[in-house]
């Protein structure tokens, strides 16, 4: 059984307040044709996915989503010949926005608030919001990108959208690899440069002022690599395959996460950001 939103919810939801605002601030609109969008919808008690979707143009889309009435919605990249339900790997890939795909769950080991995994709440929650707070810096100070977007998951987590350029849109796997291997590093034997062990030990060890710490000072050194042990856990923990597959279909901004029923919505600020400020279908619609 699957747990769904009843659909004259939903019916309500897609009449009265969907709208693509919130996904045209981070897409171009003028390549909307071309964009592959996926669907889930709920038939007879089972739920089916469905993609290689697109639209010529947002009210076609509208319509689609008014009558067909999906439980998620997700957007993936851009392709020639719009896809049309033949698969996209058949198609000429355009580009795809640069993603990274953040979620609490893959930090239930060092959670502490004693309430087990797989949950949200206000003490777990900083785990996702300083590794955001992390990529953010990393993203803007390492590659120069200025156009990001952060979008809560409308569940646990959060999605970085990097929406650039072309430049930023064609990147192919191997260098979106090198770019999340950069921000969210594998395995224990990792060498960053100085300037990036800062910016991890300000951000998840609170450590703002490390000063000479490479010269002769054995005592801080010590303490420095005693902050590490936990910084180094908490790094970020990003999906690694969300960023590197240049095909990947994310849940769409404006659109509901079918499971906890909210908004999966652009976050404003992510240092003050909590699940709670996104709005659920049931609010919306009343
Ligand atoms: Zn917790």
């Amino acid at each position: 059984m699957v747990r769904l939103i009843p659909i004259d919810i939903l019916e309500k939801f897609y009449k009265h307040v969907f709208s693509l605002a919130q996904l045209f601030k981070i897409i171009d609109p003028s390549t909307f044709h071309h964009r592959e969008f996926g669907f889930v919808f709920i038939k007879d008690d089972k739920e089916i996915f469905t993609r290689n979707r697109s639209f010529e143009t947002p009210d076609d889309f509208l319509r689609f989503v008014r009558s067909e009435i999906p439980q998620a919605i997700s957007v993936g990249g851009l392709y020639d010949p719009p896809p049309r339900g033949q698969s996209i790997t058949q198609l000429k890939w355009l580009g795809h926005e640069l993603i990274f795909d953040l979620d609490l769950t893959e930090y239930d080991d060092i959670r502490t608030c004693g309430k087990g995994k797989e949950h949200v709440c206000r003490q777990c929650w900083p785990l996702v919001r300083d590794s955001a707070i992390f990529i953010d810096e990393t993203l803007r100070e390492d590659f120069g990108f200025e156009k990001i977007t952060w979008v809560f998951s409308g569940r646990r987590g959060l999605h970085c959208w990097v929406s650039e350029s072309s430049e930023v849109m064609e990147l192919d796997e191997e260098a979106r690899e090198a770019i999340v291997e950069w921000i969210s590093p594998q395995g224990e034997n990792f060498r960053r440069p100085l300037y990036w062990q800062k910016r991890a030990l300000k951000i998840f060890g609170k450590v703002d002022q490390i000063g000479r710490i490479d010269v002769v000072d054995v005592t801080a050194k010590k303490k420095v690599a005693e902050i590490w042990k936990t910084v180094r856990k908490r790094l970020p923990r990003v999906d690694r395959q969300v960023t590197i597959d240049v095909n990947r279909l994310l849940r769409m901004p404006g659109s509901i996460h079918p499971t906890t029923g909210r908004l999966v919505t652009i976050v404003k600020d992510i240092q003050t950001f909590y699940v709670d400020d996104s709005p659920t279908i049931y609010e919306l619609i009343s």
